[in-house]
């Protein structure tokens, strides 16, 4: 059995709201590609008796190991590696050589921002140096150094590793934090688990469900795989983890998804619709522009998002008004005026405009009802037209019904629209 772990992201501004999380769940996935199950994530406040009771708690969980982030600073609002050499039974103690390295880190700050108080520099550069007597120091990224923190001689309890709070500063930090002796005396020889992603588009998820009773009920053996799937962007991701030797249970099992759900089906290797679209436009030379109503550009967002993205987007405009489709992207008014803003033509016009206007070999148009106001009987909130076009006159238009709010139907359409510019490229056209 591998040994079990928790999380505590600490900081107020992340339980009350005003920041949310990225490091609970960023760690979440480090923990997993190492094997390391993860039973807890809990966010507390800054406050010590908090903080206590959360340590406390997973230490009777059982967990082998806890991650922190958050409340390494300089400031006295910043407790958590106090809080935590309390917890092992640890003597906090000031490193001298440590002091001197954040020091030197300083300098530049201090020299940049002359009127700053000396002192006070002084004595937060001192507190970030007091660290747990027997604990691995992990060099600061920013200014504050981590610790990996074991319990103290004779007591029971998890490994404590604690990280700083900025993602950026964490992220860097964790690599050197699984290297040292401590985090792998702690973790031992853990389960390296495979993970694996499928995913498909266009398909409820009770389908899946129903997939898996069926496959099950033939006699296939799920049992060494951990499937657990889930409904990101409309799109349906199934992840899979299995331990060495379940490879062939994992074969088994993803050919026969792909073979029930061929329509649907659309990334064995884990790849995401906008890293697919990427790489056909790159493998097919095209280049491609948008024309957005209802999605004000986070199609253009999504697609300029991958690096070198700039080697295929032409771009795009944001047409809202009725005078600017026509002005911007060359939408006949007169269409406009008999069709309507939101329509199959007027979906069309916008791709072949944004093509042309902006001389791509692809063009994609977007307009719908985003709402929660603008819905009418015959054009609800959640109608949307979207509208392929490749200058070989290959085509592929749909209308869709979206549920769900303003964001929601935002977003979806973007995903939509990315899955037809794939289907596109990959040879399909709706034909006249
Ligand atoms: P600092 O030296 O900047 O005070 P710190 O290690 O003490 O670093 P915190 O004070 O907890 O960390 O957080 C500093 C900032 O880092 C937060 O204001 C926030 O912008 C970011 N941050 C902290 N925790 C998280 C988190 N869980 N997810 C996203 N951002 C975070
Ligand atoms: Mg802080």
């Amino acid at each position: 059995m591998s040994v079990r772990a928790g999380i505590i992201v600490t900081g107020t501004e992340v339980l009350s709201g005003i920041i949310s999380d990225r490091n609970g769940p960023w760690l979440s996935e480090r923990l997993r590609e190492r094997g390391i199950d993860l039973a807890h994530i809990d966010v507390v406040g800054d406050r010590t008796e908090d903080m206590l009771a959360a340590l406390g708690f997973m230490r009777d969980a059982g967990l082998g190991l806890v991650v922190t982030s958050g409340g390494l600073g300089p400031t006295a609002d910043d407790l958590t590696t106090e809080v935590v050499a309390r917890f092992q039974g640890r003597e906090m103690t000031l490193d001298p050589a440590l002091e001197g390295r954040i020091a030197e880190i300083l300098k530049p700050l201090a020299a940049r921002y002359p009127n700053l108080d000396r002192a006070a520099i002084a004595a937060g550069n001192r507190k970030q140096a007091i660290v747990p007597a027997g604990a691995t120091v992990l060099e600061p990224v920013g200014t504050a150094p981590g610790v990996v923190v074991p319990p103290a001689e004779g007591r029971e309890g998890p490994t404590v590793v604690v990280l700083p709070g900025p993602p950026r500063e964490l992220q860097p930090m964790w690599a050197a934090a699984v290297e040292t002796e401590a985090f792998r005396a702690a973790t031992g020889e853990a389960t390296v688990y495979e993970q694996a992603i499928l995913r498909l588009f266009g398909i409820p998820e009770s389908e899946i469900a129903l997939t898996l009773r069926e496959l099950e009920d033939g006699g296939m053996d799920l049992a060494p795989l951990e499937i657990t799937t889930c409904l990101r962007r409309g799109e349906i991701e199934i992840a899979t983890r299995f331990e060495p030797g379940g490879e062939d249970a994992y074969t088994a099992f993803a050919a026969a998804v792909k073979a029930r759900h061929a329509d649907t089906f659309f990334s064995e290797d884990g790849s995401t619709i906008d890293e697919q679209v990427a790489r056909l436009l790159r493998e097919r030379r095209w280049t491609i522009a948008t024309a957005e109503s209802c999605t004000g550009g986070l199609l253009a967002g999504r697609l300029t998002d991958p690096p070198g993205a700039s080697a295929y987007v032409r771009g795009g405009v944001v047409a809202y008004a009725d005078a600017a489709k026509s002005a911007l992207a060359g939408v006949d008014p007169g269409l406009i005026e008999r069709d309507g803003a939101v329509s199959e033509g007027v979906a069309r016009a916008l791709a072949d405009g944004a093509r042309e206007r902006f001389g791509a070999d692809v063009g994609v148009g977007v307009t719908g009802v985003a709402g929660p106001d603008g819905g009418t009987e015959e054009k609800p909130v959640g109608l949307v037209w979207i509208s392929a076009a490749a200058g070989d006159g290959a085509r592929l238009t749909r209308r869709m019904y979206l549920p769900g709010g303003r964001t929601d139907v935002r977003d979806r359409s973007v995903t939509v629209a990315l899955h037809a510019v794939r289907r596109l490229a990959l040879g399909e056209s709706d034909g006249a």
